[in-house]
């Protein structure tokens, strides 16, 4: 099968092109006049490669689109009102997930609600509603009942069941606390991941993304993720290409795992493993990210260390056994010097793995030239600027702000970085976040110089580290991230050129075709017709 797009303004390391053609998931040829079986009429419009988040959670984006949806809430009475008419809307529910509230936004005060709040949505079935980062969580009376949460429980292992004055718990769950009351909840299906699979893929795809390094796999759900994926790939339904940042926190059972699965026929270049994911600490919204120095708006705390640097190391050596790198979610100075420092002794000199930070968020000069000496490479999400440049000095102080998300020093000491969103903790949308890079302000344009100015990246870097970048971060740049020939057909037409638009408009470029392996996934405009 050949495709060919032409009057197009094509992108490609060796300049501009207006037309380029596709033999089956290939590109084999710009500007050379073939004449395919399939024409797509650019009509003038922009095309680049297609956009690849190299760090989000797609089967949390279906789990998102499915449950209740929090983001819009401005109150506590909002989540409230919200959640009963979601009770309302699907009565067949026999327990209510929500999740993507941030008391930072409520307009009557930032206070967190409690149970005696989530009872008024409904007290004869269990509520859990996650705050928009994921690490603390709110749950009503029946939940609390149904987990045997008493005043007489301990708190877990790395979690904090939060307590009134008189010492009982008040619905308020952070980090493990959180995963402990969900317990109660019964496994998804098959059936269920692979209907979230699909929504997320449609979704994603809409927005001009064709690769995903997806943290969607844990020891619980690893067979029925890898059984959905690897079929939707075998029946060419696969929208996207998923590369799994997969989450083992049991030595056994991750030898085990890799044993069985990691070089299985069961992989392509559609869908494989890409590294083990593992969690240093927690967010810095919550004040659980790990510090070296106490908060700054909370001197009692540091944040919270979730794992310890010898289990970090021996879980990361079972991985490179397999040849996998590890990466970390690591958001705290503290959290980020001490996985310097483990993946030091874990990986071979000059990182040929491609071990690497997730977030990586509060640092020094120190931290980032420490991080390009070790040539780790960098997970960024631009798009979480949006929301923490409004908290950051609080959280950290002037000094240490002035110093964090350095998105353009971290570059020019020399470390590959790459984008991403994270999402479903922010919207998966790629120009969003490439706007949050290229203009340092939030979307809604604050501040109108830009956070940081000096951090400022090109349109040019940021979309690089949005396709080809992601790409070197699973080590696929020779066939993925670039409109080059024997490069997979991965690419999206846009509404509107980023070279040329005002930065400011980059937020609102659409995607109006998007190709994923020579197949098209999105098409909003019927160009394949035309
Ligand atoms: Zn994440």
């Amino acid at each position: 099968m050949f495709t060919t797009i032409k009057n197009a303004k094509i992108y490609t390391p060796r300049g501009i092109k207006r037309s380029v053609t596709i033999k089956d998931d290939k590109i084999i040829g710009f500007d050379d006049g073939f004449k395919a079986d399939r024409e797509i009429d650019a009509q003038g419009k922009t095309v680049v490669a297609g956009f690849h988040d190299s760090h989000m959670h797609l089967l949390g984006i279906g789990r998102m689109l499915s449950i209740l949806r929090l983001q819009e809430a401005r109150s506590i009475e909002d989540i409230v009102r919200l959640g009963r008419q979601y009770i309302l809307n699907n009565p067949d529910k026999d327990h209510i997930i929500g999740r993507g509230w941030n008391q930072d936004y409520f307009t009557d005060g930032p206070v967190i609600p409690t149970k005696d709040d989530l009872d008024r949505i409904c007290k004869d079935k269990p509520i859990v509603l996650t705050r928009a980062c994921g690490h603390i969580g709110v749950v009503n009376s029946k939940a609390l009942k149904m987990a045997g949460v008493t005043k007489d429980s301990p708190d877990p292992d790395g979690g904090v069941f939060v307590r009134d004055g008189a010492g009982e718990p008040n619905g308020i769950l952070h980090e493990t606390a959180l995963g402990y009351v969900q317990n109660i909840f019964p496994d998804i299906s098959e059936k269920e991941i692979e209907r979230r699979y699909r929504i997320a893929m449609d979704y994603v795809s809409a927005l001009g993304i064709t690769a995903v390094q997806a943290n969607d796999l844990y020891q619980d759900n690893q067979e029925k993720v890898l059984s959905v994926l690897s079929r939707l790939d075998k029946s060419g339904e696969l929208k996207v290409r998923v590369f799994h940042q997969f989450t083992f926190e049991d030595e056994q059972a991750l030898e085990v795992f890799l044993k069985e699965n990691a070089n299985s026929g069961l992989f392509s270049d559609r869908h494989r493993l890409s590294a083990l994911k593992l969690y240093k600490d927690g967010s810095l919204g919550a004040r659980t990210a790990l510090m070296r120095k106490p908060y700054h708006d909370d001197p009692a705390t540091l944040g919270v260390d979730t794992l310890p640097n010898e289990k970090m190391k021996a879980l990361g050596l079972i991985a490179k056994k397999y040849g996998l790198p590890l990466v970390a979610h690591v958001i705290g100075d503290g959290a980020i010097e001490q996985t310097i420092g483990v993946l030091a002794v874990i990986n071979d000199a000059g990182n040929p793995l491609r071990s690497g930070l997730i977030h990586h968020q509060i640092t020094d000069l120190e931290l980032l030239k420490k991080t390009a000496q070790h040539r780790l490479h960098v997970f960024y999400q631009p798009i979480f600027l949006h929301y923490d440049m409004h908290i950051l000095e609080d959280r950290v102080g002037g000094e240490l702000a002035a110093t964090s998300y350095a998105f353009k020093t971290q570059m020019e000491l020399g470390a590959t970085t790459s984008y991403g969103t994270d999402a479903p903790i922010e919207e998966p949308n790629p120009l969003e976040c490439l706007y949050c890079a290229v203009t340092r302000k939030d979307l809604k344009g604050y501040p109108p110089k830009g956070f940081m100015p000096s951090e400022k990246v090109t349109v040019a870097q940021a979309l690089r580290n949005y396709t080809e970048s992601s790409a070197y971060a699973i080590r696929m740049e020779d066939r993925l991230g670039r409109l080059e020939i024997g490069h997979y057909a991965d690419l999206v037409i846009l509404s509107d050129d980023p070279y040329e638009v005002e930065p400011d408009k980059i937020k609102d470029i659409k995607a109006m075709l998007t190709m994923m392996n020579g197949k098209v996934t999105f098409d909003k405009a019927g160009l394949m017709e035309a």
